[in-house]
């Protein structure tokens, strides 16, 4: 078998072993083997390219550049990854998909130097030859338009989620047309293209699909983060496999197609979850008007101590814990994994009630329980238990803010009005952890924590969850 069958051979097992890793991953009890198969379909990927280039006799500082290349990149991936705290990780994801954007820009404009540049040269006779130079020409000015709009979408992204951008949409008078605009000019500038390959018309896309990806993720605000994130996922794999196609790798095709595709069905996914409209979100808040900052007065709030907060845990029948984006902060997960087996032990009923979009990224709260050992039959998604509130002696609400909102419940007016959230207010009573009166993400104010059975317990949440162990 020649080099070149087995390394399509070994592509496609890559892109089996890719499949049975989202398969695992789309379960907590399997997601470490899930891993683990992607790994392995990565290894083989690689394998079989670095062997097919040697194949194709790349040699001297070509050789030297692909190793260098994986080299520098395992290195800087392998740190990156050990040291990213679990809060900063949709950071690190939003700067990773830049890469691939990057990437896929770069691939094309090599396609154009190559083919387009050179339509004398041997692989644009090639091409020719093979009726194909028309679609090489579309496949470059597509891929660099996704490559460039998935870069600049994701830095934004990446500045937005480290705080280093205000988080509120820019609203730009037009800016639907902006983006409507965008795509027929981008299509003109195609059309251009294909018809008299030239510089000109590249660049200009290049630009335009750049400005594009900033404008696009500039305009949603903060709350619906979540979605761009997953959405900018989808993105950077529809350019890998554009990329794909390009440089006629299979593996890439497939890999590509399958990030684009499971990326898009998450945002769905979250999208639904948060009420959002799917294709307002992935248009860059389409639809969706400036938020009016709201400056209602909801009154005093009352505080507790951990020792009051003890005795009504002690007297209560039911508990439940409302974690979010502070617990995971505080790295409180072990205290309250301990207070949890405190309380059962003594004949509490305790569960904990997950939002879907709590902490900073998809199931950080489940994997944060599941690292402190918090058994699995107990952690129940908001649709399973938000009847169960108006029924429950105590919430604790560790750390999360935007998901228990009653504002997005009741006020049209609130920015995050229509998202769905945990009804903790419904509960007896509700205690409210975190440090001071500020807001969450999404930068609403709440009005759950001016409400009559509610008691805010100020501090960070680990030493609280410590000194209500101490005085259980
Ligand atoms: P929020 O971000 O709304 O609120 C977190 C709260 O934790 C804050 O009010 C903060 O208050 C408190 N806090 C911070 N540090 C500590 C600490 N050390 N001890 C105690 N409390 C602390 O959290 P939620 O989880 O409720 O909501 C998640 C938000 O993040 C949503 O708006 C969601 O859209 C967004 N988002 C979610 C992503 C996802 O995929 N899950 C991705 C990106 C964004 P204080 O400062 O007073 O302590």
């Amino acid at each position: 078998m020649s080099v070149e069958v087995s390394a399509q051979a070994a592509y496609i097992v890559a892109a089996l072993l890719f499949i049975a890793a989202l398969a695992g991953l789309s379960k907590h009890e399997t997601a470490k083997v899930g891993n683990r198969f992607g790994i392995a379909g990565m290894a083989v990927a690689l394998a079989a390219t670095v062997a097919l280039a040697i194949d194709r006799d790349i040699e001297g500082i070509g050789l030297v550049l692909l190793v260098g290349a994986v080299a520098i990149g395992a290195a800087i991936g392998l740190w990156r990854a050990r040291i990213v705290e679990m809060t900063g990780m949709p950071e690190l994801i939003a700067l990773l998909h830049s890469f691939v954007g990057l990437a896929a820009v770069l691939v094309g404009w090599n396609g154009f130097l190559e083919v387009e540049n050179n339509l004398d040269g041997e692989e644009a006779l090639h091409l020719e030859a093979l009726g194909t130079l028309g679609i090489h020409h579309a496949e470059v000015a597509i891929g660099i338009f996704i490559g460039a709009v998935t870069f600049t979408g994701s830095i934004i992204a990446y500045l937005k989620l480290s705080a280093k951008m205000d988080s509120k949409p820019l609203v730009l008078p037009g800016k639907n047309l902006i983006n409507v605009g965008s795509l027929v000019v981008f299509a003109a500038l195609t059309a251009w293209f294909c018809a008299d390959p030239g510089i000109v018309p590249i660049i200009l896309a290049t630009v335009l699909a750049l400005a594009l990806g900033l404008h696009l993720v500039a305009s949603i605000g903060g709350g619906d983060m979540p979605v761009v994130v997953s959405m900018l996922n989808s993105y950077s794999g529809w350019a890998a496999a554009a990329s794909g196609f390009l440089l006629e790798n299979d593996a890439l095709i497939i890999t590509g197609a399958l990030v684009g595709s499971s990326g898009a069905y998450l945002s769905y996914i979250m999208c639904k979850a948060m009420n959002r409209s799917f294709i307002s979100v992935i248009a860059g808040g389409f639809g969706i008007e400036a938020p009016s900052s709201s400056d209602t007065d909801y009154g005093e709030h009352r505080e507790v101590n951990a020792e009051g907060a003890a005795e009504l845990l002690k007297s209560a029948k039911s508990v439940i814990i409302t974690p979010g984006y502070g617990m995971a902060v505080a790295q409180a997960q072990h205290g309250v994994a301990d207070m949890t087996r405190k309380l059962r032990d003594a004949g509490v009923e305790v569960r904990f009630g997950i939002h879907p979009v709590a902490g900073r990224l998809p199931g950080h709260m489940n994997v944060l329980l599941a690292e402190a050992k918090v058994p699995y039959d107990i952690v129940l998604e908001m649709d399973e238990i938000n009847d169960d509130f108006a029924a429950t002696s105590v919430v604790l609400v560790i750390g999360a803010n935007d998901t228990v909102n009653p504002a997005a419940a009741d006020d049209p007016t609130s920015p995050i009005a229509g998202m769905p959230v945990l009804h903790v207010w419904e509960a007896e009573n509700v205690i409210v952890f975190k440090r001071s009166m500020a807001s969450g993400y999404a930068g609403v104010q709440n009005p759950l924590f001016f409400r009559e059975n509610t008691q805010m317990l100020f501090g960070d949440a680990k030493d609280r969850v410590e000194d209500i162990l101490k005085s259980l």
